[in-house]
């Protein structure tokens, strides 16, 4: 009710007085019946005048109309509550799922609920509404039944409430047979949302192509579905038995009204037309017993979805709570991490393995080393997106972790290697990289420090072309094209930590030398840690740390490295000769 009553106060009121309302005209329906039927005795036996029965004709018409209007006002109504319902579900969902930690996204668990919980939020509060709403109609139904059957002949009463019971129990097994099938069936639905996916979207369209990979995903989809069909056919079985023992039950309890009914006539305790009506009235109290207990099974149902949902909204306050802290500051001159291991959830392995790594305002730092040696995982950690499971990392001697996460993160631009590729227009591309907001001199400027403003004023509809081709008018970027435009949201963040994660990878040697021939110059007085490969690149670095897993195996200056005579050096020299062999081949 809080939920309906929080969307939309005047549709509330209004659906519910309705409700309240039908059941007035069904005890008026019935009275004017049996005044009907009592008229119509009169009239046959020319009591009577045929024209005088007449304005009880017209009064069952004007009640039965009204009805008509009111349930046709009624469904409009609810479906119009069931959206703003569906509505501030979802805004609260997405609260949630903007707000957790990164974490939540490496545990499956996480997604069961996610995706379930988003199921739930498009179905589940139409059919509580409509459950809601039926259960006030059914039981003003109800109501005004058992009002004109007690003027009737009030022993008939215990009887067809008694018809209820049977539903109500049938009902609630159903519903927790549905919550659990909800619940067993999420990750295999969620492997279908993703076969399909894969089948429909234009990324992997390529490969399945060229790999011929689609027919062995198309069987993965048929037969995820029919697991899914089978069970759900099982699941539909028991429910029918359920609903038909309930029913069954129901009926034969109102089978015996009409017989103890039939009794008081012989009996003479009822008059003819009473009875006539109260046969009417017991049909009717039939189907509004039904369509209470169908409601309140639709509201216990959707209870235990909304308990689920309720779970998920608490992990939006706990999420904040544990990414408060103190006002952080704007920037730093020394950034320590000591000690640091990391352990990515659901691994055993470490990540980071004791790591400690010195970064003084404005210098250019370098991570080098092997795949999966850790250099992403300690960019993460440094821009605040994942916390150390031991050791700490000190901004001018501060533990982050007392800090406002979200405040740091203000101060600190980066670009991780897989960026992401928005379907949206070039200027919001760019415009990320400040949350959004938009200032089109500094989009420019951004777009041209990082050699991104040339191809993008040549776009159709310049800065406002979509990047996508699956909007009208878009257009689609090379990789490089695509890397440019992500290096420009770095410089649009204007953060004094830039951190970036092989932001160079898929430019030309010739583009890459330029860009980071330029990135003194480009990020001017900024701190700058940057991953890459490329050892020609990282040569110019203040220092570099190498990586080896998860540990630093090595650090100093390219000199100092190259002094060592370790890995590093052994890889440079590697790089250089075959840059030599190739020019030599050129
Ligand atoms: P690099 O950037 O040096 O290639 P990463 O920091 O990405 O290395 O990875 C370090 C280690 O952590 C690797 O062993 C990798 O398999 C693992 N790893 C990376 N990301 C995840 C993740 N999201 N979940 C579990 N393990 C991960």
């Amino acid at each position: 009710m809080r939920f309906a009553w929080a969307a939309d106060r005047r549709i509330f009121f209004t659906t519910t007085s309705l409700q309240l309302i039908g059941g007035a005209i069904v005890f008026l329906q019935l009275r004017l019946t049996k005044r009907l039927l009592d008229q119509m005795t009169a009239v046959a036996a020319h009591h009577i005048s045929v024209a005088s029965a007449m304005k009880w004709v017209a009064a069952l018409v004007l009640v039965t109309s009204f009805s008509t209007v009111s349930t046709a006002v009624l469904a409009q109504q609810q479906r119009l509550l069931a959206e703003l319902v569906t509505r501030s579900t979802w805004q609260q969902i997405l609260d949630v799922a903007a707000a957790v930690n990164l974490r939540a996204f490496e545990s499956s668990k996480f997604f069961d609920r996610f995706s379930r919980v988003q199921a739930n939020a498009l179905t589940r509060p139409y059919a509580m509404t409509q459950g809601l709403i039926g259960v006030v109609g059914g039981f003003a139904g109800v109501v005004g039944v058992a009002a004109a059957i007690i003027s009737i002949q009030p022993l008939l009463l215990p009887i067809l409430l008694v018809s209820g019971v049977p539903l109500w129990i049938t009902g609630r097994l159903q519903s927790r047979r549905e919550f659990r099938f909800a619940v067993g069936q999420t990750p295999r639905l969620r492997l279908r949302a993703y076969l399909l996916q894969v089948l429909s979207e234009r990324g992997p369209a390529k490969e399945l192509r060229a790999f011929g990979f689609g027919t062995a995903v198309r069987k993965g989809f048929d037969d995820v579905y029919a697991d899914y069909v089978h069970d759900l056919r099982r699941h539909v079985g028991y429910r029918s038995t359920l609903a038909f023992i309930g029913s069954l039950v129901s009926a034969v309890i109102l089978g015996l009204t009409i017989a103890a009914l039939v009794w008081m006539v012989g009996r003479g305790d009822i008059s003819l037309t009473g009875s006539l009506t109260a046969v009417v009235g017991i049909r009717l109290m039939g189907t509004q017993i039904v369509g209470m207990f169908g409601s309140i099974q639709q509201i216990f149902e959707s209870g235990l979805f909304l308990d689920d949902y309720q779970d998920f909204v608490q992990l939006k306050p706990d999420a904040d709570k544990a990414e408060a802290g103190d006002a952080a500051p704007a920037g730093f001159s020394t950034v320590e991490v000591d000690r640091v291991s990391f352990t990515y959830p659901g691994s055993r392995r470490p990540a980071l393995n004791d790591v400690s790594i010195r970064i003084e305002a404005g210098e250019v730092i370098a991570l080098v080393g092997e795949n999966g040696s850790g250099k992403t995982t300690l960019a993460k950690l440094l821009a605040v997106l994942y916390e150390a499971d031991s050791g700490s990392i000190r901004w001018d001697g501060a533990d982050i972790r007392t800090f406002d996460r979200a405040g740091l993160r203000r101060a600190i631009a980066i670009i991780f290697q897989d960026f992401i590729r928005y379907e949206l227009t070039a200027r919001e591309n760019i415009s990320a990289g400040r949350g959004g907001a938009g200032d089109d001199a500094a989009i420019a400027a951004a777009a041209h420090q990082a050699g991104a403003d040339r191809f993008l004023e040549e776009l159709p509809l310049g800065y406002d072309t979509i990047l996508s081709k699956q909007f009208k008018g878009g257009r689609d970027l090379s990789l490089g094209q695509w890397q440019r435009v992500a290096l420009a949201r770095a410089f649009y963040r204007d953060a004094p930590f830039v951190i970036l994660d092989e932001p160079s990878s898929a430019l030309d040697p010739r583009a890459e030398h330029d860009l980071f021939a330029r990135i003194r110059t480009l990020l001017g007085g900024r701190t700058v840690l940057f991953i890459s490969h490329r050892f020609s690149t990282v040569r110019s670095a203040d220092r570099i740390y190498v990586m080896g897993d998860g540990r630093i195996v090595e650090q100093g200056t390219h000199d100092e490295l190259m002094a060592q005579g370790g890995s590093y050096a052994e890889l440079f020299t590697l790089q250089a000769a075959a840059y030599l062999d190739h020019r030599h081949h050129d």
